[in-house]
């Protein structure tokens, strides 16, 4: 079942782009299952959740970290996930360079904007992004943007938000990020609405419902 469902989608998404099977909620033998299709990348939303999997799961997997990060938190996350996609503050983006510095590491992470006018989404609003000075940040490699789309039937809605968000996605890579080659990253596109992202320009695809049962409930 779960490999057919990434069989499926490796056919669908071109070879660029990252397929992130996101696993939150889902017990250790699905992703399992996953990872014996192949799969290597997986995202999870919250912390507890993820290091208990980190420490169940074979070590070649590459996490990414989704979810809302809380700053007291970052000390269990930098160095132990791959990408961080989700940051969505100056003062998150700050608290993991101190960490990655005590760490003696360079954490990767993408900026999470604000795309959706809905009040439950996270993330910068584009001008914001304005006022990151990447130099000064030596243990942060920031790698590209993040954005999740309105949750609405309204296709038109949904492609000119992710194209909003492609859209400064190019603008920042001419310009503040010309010099830093590893911004390479536009992470847009769930199960509901991945062909509409892929369209638009998505570097990856986060999806969960279209490749695992449904989540149980917390
Ligand atoms: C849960 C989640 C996804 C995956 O959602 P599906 O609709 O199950 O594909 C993608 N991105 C983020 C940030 C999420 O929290």
């Amino acid at each position: 079942m779960i490999a057919d469902h990434i069989q499926q989608l490796r056919k669908i998404i071109p070879a660029n782009v990252s397929l992130l099977a996101v696993s939150k909620f889902h017990p250790p033998e699905l992703i399992m299952e996953a990872y014996r299709a192949g799969q290597r990348l997986f995202g999870e939303n919250r912390s507890r959740e993820l290091l208990e999997k980190i420490q169940l799961l074979p070590n070649d997997i590459q996490w990414h970290f989704i979810g809302h990060l809380q700053t007291n938190k970052v000390k269990d996350i930098v160095g132990r996930v791959v990408l961080i996609q989700s940051v969505d503050s100056v003062k998150l983006l700050n608290s993991i360079q101190k960490q990655a510095q005590k760490s003696g590491i360079v954490q990767d992470v993408l900026l999470q904007i604000y795309i959706a006018r809905e009040e439950t989404k996270q993330g910068f609003l584009p001008e914001e992004i304005r006022d990151i000075n990447p130099s000064n940040l030596p243990n942060v490699n920031i790698c590209g943007l993040m954005g999740m789309a309105t949750f609405t039937e309204d296709k038109e809605k949904v492609r000119s938000e992710f194209r909003q968000l492609r859209k400064l996605f190019d603008t920042l890579k001419e310009d503040t990020y010309s010099a830093y080659p590893y911004f390479i990253h536009c992470s847009m596109g769930m199960t509901g609405d991945f062909p509409i992202a892929l369209e638009e320009g998505s570097t990856m695809v986060r999806i969960g419902s279209a490749i695992f049962p449904p989540r149980p409930q917390k």
